[in-house]
């Protein structure tokens, strides 16, 4: 017997484990074109493990008591996940914050936090003798499955919008995916990528839409916490766009107050692209739902959606945390980019730096104080978009060959 049970988020039904269990299908026919996806399901586990695991949290496997897997050994073999909290000391100066910390998602295997969905997703396709997995992404979600497929031996199809950012592509096809690039928005991508699954019997991945996308991300709050233990951090800055992060990050910390491993749970802040803004909007607003935008656009692509895929749990659990939406402009983002890369040596994507460009705006707003325990989550790599970091850097023009050279070129620049 399955060791979980799927719960609707919105109207509460149970379902048991199916291989093609994505959505309710109740809540989902109230689905309307081009809106937030309705009935996300969530992962309850029958137990929840009421003691750390004997082994450290960032040994490979060490976490799969917290996941609705039928073996360990379901795991592909990839090294995902078991990332640094990093103490930063340059930023806690700058900043006056003795108590920051930086989650290092840039060192999963293809770079970003979408390794930890996509290794769940993919060891679930195994147990149920699935060989193809597809998904639709702004690019990180694309370059993850393909890597985690590529461990495992499963095929992988990936529908991106066709302006995604060209490395993301190029990671995805060097894994071998097959890679499908559509004409069109991320949102149309999405649709599209649902429809290929139905008719040529893929297993879907799709961020939200498949629930285990959710329960695999939140293994970053588990390692948070098993790294910060016995306290919690007070608040979390979590750089949003479709909101399975942030959903994924609480539930993880729901998971340990729920089994007695952690006393409360942190204030999340859901960081957002002003031009990308339905989830932080309503949260700042008071709103009860989310509508969706159009036109969405920002430098931080990897954020960017007109209706986001996971925006009522996000909503709902954003608002249970205490915590609330933050808006940050692109010139932000960039400066923060280059901010977090010298004071903390960690090269983030725009995306990524949004979270600390988020917390410039919170500490502005009151939302965080500065003796709080707090923690950014930088979630994927600078190295995939080197166009973005070339906007606050340049690289000089060429010396000569000589030392005298270089000693009138540091004359210079002294001046
Ligand atoms: C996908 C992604 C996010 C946001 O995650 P959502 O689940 O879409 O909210 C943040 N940062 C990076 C680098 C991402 O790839
Ligand atoms: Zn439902």
């Amino acid at each position: 017997m399955a060791n979980f049970t799927f719960v609707c988020s919105e109207c509460g039904a149970r379902y048991a484990e199916s291989a093609v269990r994505y959505v309710c299908p109740i809540c989902s026919t109230r689905q309307v074109p081009g809106g937030v996806t309705r009935g996300v399901l969530r992962v309850e586990l029958a137990e929840i493990p009421e003691r750390w695991p004997a082994a450290r949290a960032h040994d490979p496997g060490a976490l799969v008591v917290f996941l609705p897997v039928a073996s360990p050994v379901s795991l592909p073999p990839c090294r995902v996940g078991g990332t640094p909290l990093l103490p930063v000391p340059g930023l806690r100066r700058e900043l006056g914050m003795p108590h920051l910390w930086v989650k290092d998602e840039t060192r999963n295997p293809s770079g970003s936090t979408k390794d930890r969905a996509s290794l769940l997703v993919v060891a679930k396709a195994i147990e149920y003798g699935v060989d193809t997995v597809a998904t639709a992404s702004t690019g990180n979600a694309a370059s993850a499955l393909a890597a985690v497929a590529a461990a495992a031996g499963v095929r992988a199809v990936v529908f991106v919008p066709a302006l995604a950012p060209p490395a993301k592509l190029a990671q995805a096809a060097m894994y071998g995916a097959r890679v499908i690039p559509v004409a069109g928005s991320y949102d149309e991508a999405f649709e599209l990528s649902i429809a290929a699954c139905e008719k040529f019997g893929w297993y879907n991945r799709n961020t939200a839409f498949n629930p285990f996308t959710i329960e695999g991300k939140k293994t970053v709050a588990l390692e948070m916490a098993a790294d910060l233990k016995p306290d919690a951090p007070d608040v979390v800055l979590v750089p949003t766009g479709d909101g399975v992060v942030v959903s994924g990050v609480a539930k993880g910390f729901a998971d340990l107050v729920h089994g007695g491993l952690l006393h409360r749970r942190p204030r999340l802040l859901a960081v957002q692209p002003v031009g990308s803004p339905a989830i932080a909007t309503a949260l700042r607003s008071g709103a009860t739902t989310v509508s969706p935008v159009t036109g969405a656009a920002s430098v931080a692509d990897s954020l960017v959606v007109n209706a986001p895929r996971n925006a009522m749990m996000a909503l709902r659990e954003v608002r249970a945390s205490g915590g609330t939406g933050v808006l940050v402009s692109d010139e932000q983002i960039l400066d923060a980019m280059d901010r977090l890369a010298r004071t903390t040596g960690v090269f983030a994507e725009p995306a990524a730096a949004a979270a600390l460009a988020g917390l410039f705006v919170a500490l502005e707003e009151g939302l965080v104080a500065r003796d709080e325990r707090a923690v950014l989550l930088v979630t994927g790599t600078g190295l995939k978009d080197v166009p973005a970091a070339m906007r606050r850097v340049s690289i000089p023009k060429p010396v000569p060959n000589d030392l005298a050279a270089v000693e009138r070129l540091l004359e210079e620049s002294r001046r």
